[in-house]
């Protein structure tokens, strides 16, 4: 054995004893096709909170709950984040069931899920939100969700377009649904819907729901911090953009722009 494959096995070993250590399996029936199963979830005793990210995704050790935060039936395909799972009307069961119908064999996923494998299982639980019309909260929760893997595993592209889906769905949420929202209070919602738009370069909208925000009196402190270095990050841009310089970033998102009869629809149509 090489001392790479070494270093991979050991890799792997550790891995192993960390999912084994802070997941669990439980049972689940499906609301979709009335089969039992198991699926793995995360145990959230077992996890030490460390920091959230400016746009919001908690850093927990030693692994990232996220990943198995989506359960798939192995018999008809239907998925859904845990905290909305089962949660069907009549209605969305006979759409599910003809959807799934054509598209059975779902994919199977091992013990151990990487970034890469999560993104196929949020993916699944996006396409299954959109045939059962889920609310706009749920749709948007798992384009967040999507948006932040990518951010992890370094696709800017995957991420501006998720963080798009996420903001369209999630302000229509702020607007027509009751909080908490995504597990998120209002002000928390409107921060992420402000850094949502900053990273998308509409930076008035931003700073509209900074001053939403800011003049809560109960803010919590940390988001209060978060929502001034966002308030700094964003006169900062535009002091920037009237001075005429370019940036890396928006070249990308003009760029993204454009390519919408290629990559773009492809990524849409393989999810949609
Ligand atoms: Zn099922």
């Amino acid at each position: 054995m090489t001392v790479a494959e070494q270093a991979f096995e050991m890799a792997f070993k550790s891995a192993e004893e960390i999912v084994g250590a802070c997941t669990v399996e439980k049972s689940y029936d499906c609301g979709v096709c009335e089969t039992s199963f198991k699926a793995r979830v995360s145990r959230s005793t077992k996890l030490r909170f460390s920091s959230t990210d400016a746009d919001l995704h908690p850093n927990f050790n030693p692994m990232d709950p996220m990943l198995y935060d989506v359960i798939i039936c192995p018999h008809c395909g239907y998925a859904s984040m845990t905290m909305y799972w089962n949660k069907l009307t009549e209605l969305q069961i006979k759409s599910l069931n003809e959807i799934f119908e054509i598209s059975k064999n779902p994919p199977m996923f091992g013990k151990v899920v990487g970034f890469r494998e999560a993104m196929e299982k949020y993916k699944r639980a996006l396409l299954s939100s959109v045939v059962k019309g889920a609310k706009h909260s749920e749709q948007g929760y798992v384009c967040l969700k999507l948006a932040w893997l990518n951010r992890l595993v370094n696709n800017n592209r995957g991420y501006i377009l998720f963080i798009s889906k996420a903001l369209r769905h999630l302000e229509k949420a702020y607007t027509q649904e009751n909080f908490p929202i995504c597990t998120m209070d209002e002000p928390t919602l409107g921060y992420l819907l402000a850094y949502c738009n900053y990273y998308l370069y509409h930076y008035d909208e931003a700073l509209r729901w900074l001053g939403k925000i800011l003049p809560t009196a109960e803010l919590p402190q940390r988001l209060r911090d978060k929502a001034l270095d966002l308030k700094e990050s964003i006169k900062a841009h535009q002091a920037e953009e009237s001075a005429g310089k370019g940036d890396i970033d928006k070249q990308l998102m003009d760029e993204f722009e454009k390519v919408k009869g290629s990559e773009r629809d492809m990524i849409d149509e393989i999810i949609l």
